[in-house]
């Protein structure tokens, strides 16, 4: 059984203001978050997934689609765990050393990242992934999930609606632009690398 108290925000509500407001979090994170969680403890409950980490759950349920639900909803709790840490105001801006191997510096991926971004079409996310020794920047939809690809996550953004549309409605570029100049907590993605 999982909870919610095990993927906990690293921040009071408040504190992602004024990119991200307390009101949308008491949704996107109080209200899906929790959904996506209940959802996988009634699916995975009396199956070989029951007693499984959420990475294996993941993993195994990834390759088929009798389990696609199971998938979806392990995935989304994956994502949105992620998510949350990668945000922070005010966080440093030191772009990470590592990743200029595969962009010039901080302008070059907040340029590359805009337009990927900015390309999603329906639900889904933006992500920074390490694959086979190389950094780069891509696109995943609905529920998908780097992990599903052996691709290492670094960073990523939520797309779906209900990540920005009580604070921006339709202006999502401009939720986009402050995700990229304003939220990106560059220590945590050091950390991933
Ligand atoms: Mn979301």
């Amino acid at each position: 059984m999982f909870e919610l108290s095990q993927y906990p925000l690293p921040y009071k509500k408040n504190a992602l203001e004024p990119y991200i407001s307390e009101n949308t979090l008491n949704f996107h994170y109080d209200k899906h978050v929790e959904t996506y969680i209940s959802n996988l403890n009634k699916l995975i409950k009396g199956t070989a997934f029951e007693n499984e980490s959420l990475k294996k759950i993941i993993i195994k349920s990834s390759h088929s689609k009798e389990t696609r639900s199971i998938f979806n909803n392990a995935a989304q709790v994956f994502n949105h765990n992620f998510f949350f840490n990668c945000l922070k105001v005010g966080a440093n801006t030191n772009f990470p050393r590592k990743l200029l191997a595969n962009f010039t510096g901080i302008e070059d991926f907040s340029n590359q990242f805009k337009v990927i971004a900015n390309s999603v079409f329906g639900s889904g996310y933006v992500w920074l992934v390490a694959e086979a020794r190389e950094y780069k920047i891509i696109k995943t939809s609905n529920a998908d999930t780097p992990m599903a690809h052996n691709q290492t996550p670094l960073l990523c953004i939520d797309l779906w609606e209900h990540s920005y549309y009580l604070d921006y409605q339709n202006k999502r570029a401009e939720f986009i632009d402050n995700f990229i100049n304003h939220l990106i907590n560059w220590e945590f993605v050091e950390s991933c690398l």
